[in-house]
């Protein structure tokens, strides 16, 4: 049996990546994908592993930047013969559905191509919902956004290791209690070292120092810093490092860190 918790980062940028970069999406455990980035199917293939292998996909939220490749993940299983049903999709209530939905039905595994096939399962969830699997267990809370976004804990079963994941957020409190004692937090740091300019974006999401505050104040083993520009990535891990004092990367596309 394993007995370290694997995340893999296939990348750290936010809405359109630099060429040959990656928005945010990781997999966890080479099993639980969240978020898609722009190349889900090539990021998971890189790794040596079959994407018809991933059982589930976890969405933070329904910004194109966090689903845009499930597409290529669904057209995937269907070619390479896996069984759709195989696949679970966790994500917020008030969109997940409704997107799958247009997805599945008319935008992309049109019916007329495809009638007899299985479809995921869709498992919609609300801030503070949990979910249990025998290889982890998963609790979320709320998150900061424009539209609804939720925060996950991810447990181990096997290692009783933690990784809590935030998803685009402003600073916002509640995280604390949800990340308190993870092995690892990844939290969203679009700013970068520059203070959150309640202006820009609509003001949701954070900087370098929010994400350092969650850190501290929910005493987490290490602390990982994504979604914004990678030429930003060492003044946000200078200015994250300032204020909370354990471990702060900014992890490199296809990183992978065992916890
Ligand atoms: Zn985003
Ligand atoms: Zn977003």
């Amino acid at each position: 049996m394993e007995t370290r918790t694997k995340v893999t980062f296939f990348g750290t940028e936010a809405a359109i990546p630099e060429v040959g970069g990656e928005t945010a999406s990781f997999l966890i455990n080479d099993q639980v994908m969240v978020d898609t980035g722009w190349n889900i199917v090539d990021n998971i293939r890189r790794q040596g592993i079959d994407p018809g292998n991933i059982r589930y996909l976890l969405f933070t939220h329904m910004h194109h930047d966090h689903y845009i490749s499930l597409p290529s993940l669904l057209y995937y299983f269907l070619i390479a013969n896996k069984d759709l049903a195989d696949l679970k999709i966790l994500g917020p209530e008030e969109d997940l559905q409704p997107i799958l939905h247009h997805t599945l039905e008319f935008l992309f595994l049109n019916r007329k191509f495809y009638p007899a096939r299985s479809y995921p399962t869709i498992i919609p969830l609300k801030p503070g919902d949990s979910y249990d699997d025998e290889l982890f267990h998963l609790k979320t809370a709320s998150s900061l956004h424009p539209v609804q976004a939720l925060c996950y804990k991810y447990t181990d079963r096997g290692t009783g290791k933690s990784v809590t994941f935030t998803g685009d957020t402003a600073y916002h409190e509640p995280i604390t209690e949800l990340a308190r004692g993870s092995s690892l937090l990844i939290h969203e740091a679009t700013y970068g070292a520059a203070p959150a300019n309640p202006l820009k974006n609509g003001g949701l999401h954070s900087s370098a120092m929010d994400a350092a505050e969650i850190a501290k104040a929910a005493e987490v083993e290490q602390l990982a810093l994504i979604h914004g520009l990678r030429r930003n990535n060492e003044a946000s891990v200078q200015a994250a490092a300032a204020i909370y004092s354990g471990p702060v990367m900014w992890p490199e596309k296809d990183q992978t860190v065992y916890l």
